[in-house]
C-alpha cells in the first residue's frame, strides 16, 4: 500500500469531506480480505473458472522474424472474459464489496468495456449494478449499452458537460456520497482518490505475477515490457510484479492519436501538453487547454481517451522507472492489421498502441532478450470503428442493408 496514498507528489485523496469515512472503511475492508485466506480462495476460483485464468503467454514467431529483431512474446490478456484485463479488477472489487455487506454496484464507463465487465461481476454476484455513461457515448456506443442490459445493468445516460467519461465520473461520484452505506462505486482504472488505485493495481496484477511464471517456464527473463496506457491499470497490472527488477525495461504507449495539437491526442507523459492537476479526487498529470480547464482527447482507441493517468504510472515516469512513448492511430490500425496476419491474434485498438511501440523497438535494437507486450483486450469489439477505416464502401452497403433488413429504411 503506498503511503498515506501517495505515489511521490501524485496521488492523494481529495474529495468531499462526506467521502473520507467511506474510503477509510474501504482501505480496511481491503486490507483485511487480503489476508483472509476464504477470500482469497474464493478470488483464485473466480479467476480460474469465470475469468478464465490463466490467459496465455504466446511467442509470436511469424512476427519477430519477420521483424528481425528480438523474440515477441503477446500477453493474451484479452482471452479473459468479456475481452479484456477488465474483468479482473470487476470480479476482485465486487467480492470486496459484497464482503463489506453493499448491495449495489456504481461504475463509470467511457466506450462501454468497464461497464460490461462490472455488470457480469455483478450478475455473477448477484449484486444490482448501475453504469453511468455520458449520452454522446450512450449514443455511440450502443452494442456496449445492448450487453451491459443483458447483464442485468441499468445505464444511466449523463448529460452534463461534454457528457463523455469525465462527466460520468463526476456523476458516479455524486450518487456514491449520498448512497454509500449500501453502494459500493467500482472504479476502473488504477485512479482516483487513495485507496482505489492500490486496489485497482493488486488485483490487476495477476497479469505480471503469471507473466513472470510462464517467462520462467520458458527459460526467459529480462527484456521489455510495452502496455498501453489508458488511465494505467493493464500497464500497473503488468509492471508492478517486475518493478524491483533491474532488467527489466518497462514501456508505456499513449495514444498518439491524429496530431500533436490539443485536442488531437490523450499524450500525457511522452509530451507537452500535460500539468499537475487535482481532479476526480487524486492527484497526477492531466491534459489542460489554454484557459486551464481539462482539454478534450481523441484517440481511435475509446480506452485511452482519457485527460489524466494513474498517479503512480506518473510517478514511476518521472523518476525514469517507466518510459513513456506514443503511437498514433494510424500506427495502431497498421498494428492490428500486421499481428492479424502475422499470428491470427486481433488486437483492441487499445493494446495496439503496444503492439506498434513494440514493432518500433524491435525494428531498431538486435538483441535476444525479449520483448513482451500485454494484449490488454482482443479486438472484435472494434469492428464496428475498424470497418469502415479498412473498407468504407462495403461497410456503408452492409449498414444499408442491415436497416432495411430491421424495417429502419424510409
Ligand atoms: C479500458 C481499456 C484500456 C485502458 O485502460 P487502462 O486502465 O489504461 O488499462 C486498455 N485496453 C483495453 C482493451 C481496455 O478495455
Amino acid at each position: 500500500m503506498s503511503t498515506l496514498g501517495y505515489f511521490d507528489r501524485f496521488g492523494g485523496r481529495y474529495v468531499a469531506e462526506i467521502l473520507q469515512q467511506p474510503l477509510v472503511e474501504l482501505e480496511q475492508a481491503f486490507t483485511e480480505a487480503l489476508a483472509d485466506p476464504a477470500f482469497l480462495a474464493e478470488l483464485v476460483e473466480q479467476q480460474r473458472n469465470f475469468v478464465g485464468r490463466p490467459t496465455p503467454l504466446l511467442y509470436a514467431g511469424n512476427a519477430s522474424r519477420e521483424l528481425g529483431g528480438p523474440p515477441i512474446y503477446i500477453k493474451l490478456e484479452g482471452m479473459a472474459h468479456t475481452g479484456a484485463h477488465k474483468i479482473n479488477n470487476a470480479i476482485g472489487q465486487a467480492m470486496l464489496a459484497k464482503r463489506m455487506g453493499k448491495t449495489r454496484i456504481i461504475a463509470e464507463t467511457g466506450a462501454g468495456q468497464h461497464g460490461i465487465a462490472t455488470a457480469a461481476a455483478c450478475a455473477r454476484l448477484g449484486l444490482e449494478c448501475v453504469v453511468y455513461m455520458g449520452d454522446t457515448d450512450v449514443r455511440r456506443q450502443q452494442p456496449n449499452v445492448a450487453g451491459m442490459e443483458l447483464y442485468g445493468a441499468t445505464v444511466v445516460p449523463v448529460h452534463s458537460g461534454a457528457k463523455t467519461l469525465k462527466d460520468a465520473i463526476n456523476e458516479a461520484m455524486r450518487d456514491w456520497a449520498t448512497h454509500f452505506e449500501t453502494t459500493h462505486y467500482l472504479i476502473g482504472s488504477a485512479l482516483g482518490p487513495s485507496p482505489f488505485p492500490d486496489i485497482v493495481r493488486t488485483f490487476q496484477s495477476i497479469i505480471g505475477d503469471e507473466t513472470k511464471r510462464q517467462m520462467a517456464d520458458r527459460g526467459i527473463g529480462g527484456g521489455t515490457l510495452v502496455a498501453c496506457v489508458g488511465g494505467g491499470s493493464n500497464a500497473m497490472g503488468f509492471f508492478s510484479t517486475f518493478l524491483d527488477d533491474p532488467s527489466v525495461r518497462l514501456v508505456g504507449v499513449e495514444a498518439g492519436g491524429r496530431g500533436p495539437a490539443i485536442g488531437d491526442h490523450a499524450v500525457r507523459m511522452s509530451g507537452s501538453g500535460a500539468e499537475d492537476g487535482i481532479i476526480h479526487g487524486y492527484k497526477s498529470r492531466f491534459l489542460v487547454d489554454a484557459d486551464g480547464q481539462v482539454a478534450p482527447t481523441h484517440s481511435v482507441s475509446a480506452g485511452l481517451d482519457y485527460p489524466g493517468i494513474g498517479p503512480q504510472l506518473a510517478a514511476l515516469g518521472e523518476r525514469g522507472r517507466v518510459t513513456f512513448t506514443s503511437a498514433t492511430d494510424t500506427e495502431a490500425l497498421e498494428a492490428v492489421k500486421f499481428f492479424a496476419r502475422t499470428e491470427g491474434v486481433m488486437f483492441a485498438l487499445e493494446s495496439a498502441h503496444a503492439g506498434a511501440a513494440a514493432i518500433r523497438l524491435a525494428r531498431q535494437q538486435e538483441s535476444d532478450k525479449p520483448i513482451v507486450i500485454n494484449m490488454s483486450g482482443r479486438g472484435e469489439k472494434d469492428l464496428f470503428i475498424t470497418s469502415p477505416l479498412l473498407r468504407l464502401e462495403e461497410w456503408k452497403e452492409f449498414l444499408e442493408s442491415e436497416l432495411a433488413r430491421i424495417g429502419g429504411a424510409e
